[in-house]
């Protein structure tokens, strides 16, 4: 192993996806965003931009029904709100996620129950979200990590045959296929986010679909204090947030959809050519798909053997650091599980609720049953991902991964 000391000739600045270098922001944004403006109508109950979005979105996934909402958590929120848990109900989830895929679970007084992943796609399969059913199972929810989606032929059969929902978590995942058919399409509710990092943006914002009536009645009161927009006699039907997004939001999102298939393309092409570079490399191994699979690599991710590269995926990172490449070794760090919200259980005041109305299997957070999850984050190495990714790029990230290899195997 020789020193890791840089000897590409220069460092190159990457496109990034929290400014305007790897962003898709545009003149279309300003122009539709300048007419929600000189219109004076910034309330989406009013207005046509965010009814605009929520159509062409429906469209573009082939569901019946979209709605915008603030956030991808609060799609989240939403989703389960459709579902609608009775306090200590479980709610099947993933152990490698975004902690606004969790919070809502308990916000709605559900118990999260969290399943093992594959380590080397980071996705729940049918067989890990199996070994979590029980008699209170609700709902489950399939996150499509990193923009590959989870084996939903498998988890569609399982669900259907216990007569439970899957809410798909998106936020990841624009427009990726199983066998054909778009995500949030696939499940019962389709979840997605329009942060700043996802595919698309409008700073924050989050959109829900499903094909399923009373699912989308309910998302559509949700978002909206469950009043009854339009009915002869409204009411606040139940408890809610108002989680509207804004017409300003709207106006962006709109010009924003209109890239979003041309986003994906290049985020494709661009990967395809690292998976190309990288093929044979000693100890790397590049993103693992299954054949009835699109991936629309909201990141590319490695799998780092710590058998063959020092110090695995932090060695190479920390290498790759120095040729200005700004990976993250192990994603979120550690499993959602071991943070204080699900350690300390501080939720409610004191009340520890709902928690104080779980099993104990479903908090049963002992490693032994996370085999995968801990393999996974042990070997992922995120690389930034960007759909403004030219082929000098694409060759600087390999050639320095190349070198990287060189300097670290052993
Ligand atoms: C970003 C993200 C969320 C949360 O979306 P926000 O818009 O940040 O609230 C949820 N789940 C996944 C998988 C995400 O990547």
């Amino acid at each position: 192993m020789s020193e890791s000391t840089p000897t590409l000739t220069k460092l190159i600045q990457l496109p990034s996806d929290q400014d305007a270098s790897g962003r898709t922001l545009g003149e279309e944004e300003i122009k539709l965003l300048s007419e929600a403006i000189r219109s004076g109508t910034l309330t989406s109950t009013k207005g046509s931009f965010v009814k605009a979005l929520e159509n062409q979105f429906a469209e573009m996934i082939g569901v019946k029904y979209a709605y915008a909402c603030s956030s991808g958590s609060g799609a989240i929120h939403t989703a389960i709100s459709a579902i609608d848990p009775e306090p200590g109900d479980e709610i099947i989830t993933t152990s490698i996620t975004d902690m606004g895929a969790l919070t809502p679970i308990l916000y709605q007084g559900a118990i999260p129950v969290f399943a093992d992943v594959d380590p080397r796609t980071w996705n729940v399969t049918a067989e890990s979200i199996e070994s979590c059913l029980s008699d209170r199972t609700k709902a489950i929810i399939v996150t499509h990590l990193f923009g590959n989606p989870c084996n939903m032929t498998e988890i569609v059969q399982l669900a259907e045959s216990r007569g439970i929902p899957i809410i798909e978590d998106c936020a990841q995942s624009f427009l990726a296929e199983h066998n054909g058919k778009k995500v949030g399409a696939i499940g019962s509710i389709g979840c997605f986010s329009l942060q700043q990092g996802k595919h698309i943006t409008t700073g924050e914002g989050g959109i829900v679909t499903t094909n399923d009536d009373a699912f989308a009645r309910r998302m559509f009161l949700f978002v909206n204090k469950a009043w009854g927009y339009g009915d002869p006699q409204p009411d606040h039907y139940f408890l809610a947030l108002n989680g509207r997004m804004c017409e300003l939001q709207g106006a962006v999102a709109v010009a924003q959809l209109d890239k979003l298939e041309g986003i994906v393309q290049n985020r494709q092409d661009a990967a395809s050519k690292l998976t190309g570079k990288l093929q044979g490399l000693n100890g790397i191994s590049t993103p693992q798909i299954d054949a009835r699979n699109t991936h629309v690599y909201w990141k590319y991710c490695l799998s780092v053997d710590s058998s063959k590269i020092a110090d695995g995926a932090v060695g190479l990172a920390k290498n790759l650091k120095t040729k200005g490449i700004f990976s993250a070794p192990r994603y979120i760090q550690k499993p959602a599980f071991m943070c204080e919200i699900f350690q300390k259980q501080r939720t409610f005041g004191n009340s520890r609720f709902p928690f104080t109305l779980a099993s104990p299997e479903a908090v049963d957070y002992n490693a032994a049953k996370f085999a995968g999850t801990y393999a996974g984050l042990e070997a992922v190495l995120v690389l930034p991902w960007n759909e403004r990714y030219t082929d000098e790029h694409i060759d600087y990230i390999a050639d320095a991964i190349h070198e990287a290899v060189k300097q670290l195997s052993y």
